[in-house]
């Protein structure tokens, strides 16, 4: 069972208004579950059972015939890797590392919130929006379904879940200002900064 579903990395109800308790409810115990318990099903008794999620997800990329296991297994991950870049009283410029490399890629910090937020609203139907780096640079993008930089040898820093799920029952159909309050208040730059220091 290399699949796991981690605790959240805060209490159910300390990221409100931005993400409510009721939402956590859903998108960890329900929606996250459902694809490590599914995840899990598909890779039992495969050459892919003991393998790292990480190499499941690179292994099975592009793989018609191992799209269930693609999906699965990536969303997982995706979930995984999106509750850590999140901390209650979060959010808003950062420092360190990943101050000076955001300088450096977009020029300011109010530039690079206006990346991000573009790359959340134009995701087309569901998917998620990304920040990675690409050998030294930074660089924004967004990915559909279940789709993920791990596929493609990227290295994610941070992630904003963009399915309806993560936000509709606190936001209806406001994505942008589920983005804007997210940024504003959510991002665990620490955790950004532990991810390119790493
Ligand atoms: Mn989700």
């Amino acid at each position: 069972m290399p699949i796991s579903l981690p605790e959240l990395p805060f209490a159910p109800d300390a990221l409100a208004p931005v993400i409510s308790a009721r939402t956590l409810e859903f998108h960890h115990g329900k929606h996250h579950r459902a694809y490590v318990d599914n995840a899990n099903k598909l890779i039992a008794g495969t050459d892919l059972d003991a393998a790292a999620p990480e190499d499941i997800i690179q292994k099975t990329a592009g793989d018609t015939a191992k799209t269930g296991i693609f999906n699965n297994v990536a969303q997982a991950w995706n979930h995984s890797f999106y509750w850590q870049g999140i901390k209650p009283g979060g959010g808003g410029p950062p420092v360190g590392s990943v101050a000076d490399r955001i300088k450096a890629a977009w020029g300011d910090y109010a530039a690079f919130v206006d990346a991000l937020k573009t790359a959340g609203t134009n995701q087309f139907g569901s998917g998620w929006v990304w920040l990675v780096a690409d050998g030294d640079a930074l660089k924004i993008v967004k990915t559909a379904n279940a789709d993920t930089p791990v596929a493609q040898g990227l290295k994610p820093l941070l992630t904003i879940d963009v399915w309806e799920h993560a936000y509709y029952l606190d936001w209806q159909n406001r994505r942008a200002d589920y983005l804007v309050a997210f940024i504003d208040k959510l991002i665990n730059w620490d955790f950004v900064n532990r991810r390119l220091g790493a």
